[in-house]
């Protein structure tokens, strides 16, 4: 059964209400740019034929029930009066608190969060029921939190008419991943999972929100782009990614700039003598890697896909080495790829875990699965799930 339907059979057997309408937003895939949004740099992520489906029902009260296929018998529900107090103010604090379950903190924090950048009061805006069916595999480094969000905000944008212009719904998902479930995450997973085109990488500045497509012409040029799900699962609300966050945080800090998108690749000389060691490579790997975006974009308008493999694993070397958030996984699945023929290969999303991604030859995606799986098995690895992915649409009305 596709997603579409079991979003609409999940809300079916909550709510004898009729489907007032299905929503989507995709997973993405960050082809370069690794944790540079936070740092108010560049990034060029692109949406993925991977979805997570909203079905929504309206019902006659003034309370928002959530419910996921991931564990469908304890959907979570809560009044709209009460989203401000649960939510307002304290990162995270109300899961840390047990009030709500993690997951069902997204939808409710975005449904706090539009009502609150619209503007309106929790009594102009009628209760709903809302289902979620996904095929966007979790924790895979593919955004299924941002697809959540999307599909979530899109479907409130319309059913409450709240009027808001799709980079708007793009920071309230922001703003319910940060504020309400407490992963201090950065912008560009919203932006791509819901503003993402056809065929297209978003080319996204952080600190302006500029955004702009880019031609990928994969296809086109008989290209692949494999996602290689090393299943090792991370978590963004822990550990590493707030420790790199407070690592740049610190660097910028020492050099005197506001962010280390003002910090270029001839400044890393200076950068080298204030820093300590390792805050001066984690400096470096963003500064590298904004270049990197931009090399990329460029090189895709003047040359094609063909000509980005360096590139791509140049980022791959900067994170494993420099940003430390590859794992023995990660950099196998890269090194078994180019060893099979990949034009270039890199992990992708926040690290520690997660998937990388190979840009191989159409009818080589066999050849180069099986070399990966089989570098796997031979490092006593758990085995990878690998498959292509096509640059997709946003966020969408589906029915
Ligand atoms: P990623 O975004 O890389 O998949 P995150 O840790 O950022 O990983 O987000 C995953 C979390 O998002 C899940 O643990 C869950 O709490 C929530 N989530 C995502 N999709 C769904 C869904 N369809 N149903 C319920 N929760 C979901
Ligand atoms: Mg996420």
């Amino acid at each position: 059964m596709s997603a579409l339907d079991e979003a609409r059979d999940l809300l079916a057997s909550l709510s004898g209400a009729p489907v007032a309408g299905v929503w989507s937003s995709a997973g993405r895939v960050n082809l370069i740019g690794e944790h540079t949004d936070y740092n108010e740099g560049f990034v060029l992520p692109f949406a993925i034929d991977r979805r997570t489906y909203a079905a929504v029902g309206v019902r006659a009260d003034d309370i928002v029930r959530v419910a996921s296929t991931f564990d469908p018998d304890h959907p979570v529900e809560m009044p709209i009066a009460r989203l401000a107090t649960v939510f307002a103010g304290d990162a995270g604090a109300a899961v840390q608190r047990g009030e709500v379950p993690e997951w069902a903190a997204y939808p409710l924090g975005v449904a706090w969060a539009a009502l609150d950048a619209a503007g309106r009061g929790a009594h102009t805006v009628a209760g709903l029921d809302i289902a979620f069916a996904s095929d966007v595999p979790v924790g895979a480094g593919l955004s299924s939190s941002a697809a959540i969000e999307g599909a979530t905000a899109f479907a409130l944008d319309e059913l409450w008419q709240l009027g808001l212009e799709g980079i708007q719904l793009a920071q309230i998902g922001r703003t319910a991943e940060n504020e309400a479930v407490g992963a201090p995450t950065g912008i560009m997973d919203q932006v791509s999972s819901m503003l993402g085109r056809v065929d297209a990488g978003t080319f996204l500045d952080c600190r302006s929100l500029e955004f702009e497509p880019v031609d990928l012409g994969f296809a086109r040029e008989g290209l692949v782009l494999l996602v290689i799900d090393t299943q090792v699962k991370h978590a963004h609300s822990t550990g590493g990614y707030r420790d790199r966050r407070e690592a740049c945080e610190r660097g910028a800090a020492h050099l005197g700039v506001p962010a280390l998108r003002n910090v270029g690749v001839d400044d890393l000389d200076r950068a080298r003598s204030v820093l300590d060691e390792v805050t001066f490579r984690r400096v470096r790997h963003i500064v590298t890697e904004n270049q990197r975006v931009l090399d990329t974009v460029r090189t895709l308008r003047e040359q094609g896909p063909r000509a980005i493999g360096e590139l791509l694993l140049a980022s791959h070397a900067s994170m494993r080495d420099d940003f430390e958030i590859s794992v023995a996984e990660l950099d196998t699945a890269v090194d078994a790829a180019v060893a099979a023929g990949a034009l270039g290969a890199r992990m992708t999303g926040g690290g520690f875990g997660g998937a990388a991604i190979a840009l191989v030859e159409a009818g080589a995606e066999e050849h180069v699965s099986r070399a990966v799986t089989d570098a796997f098995a031979q490092a006593g690895f758990a085995q990878p799930r690998i498959f292509p992915v096509t640059a997709s649409a946003g966020a969408g009305r589906d029915v």
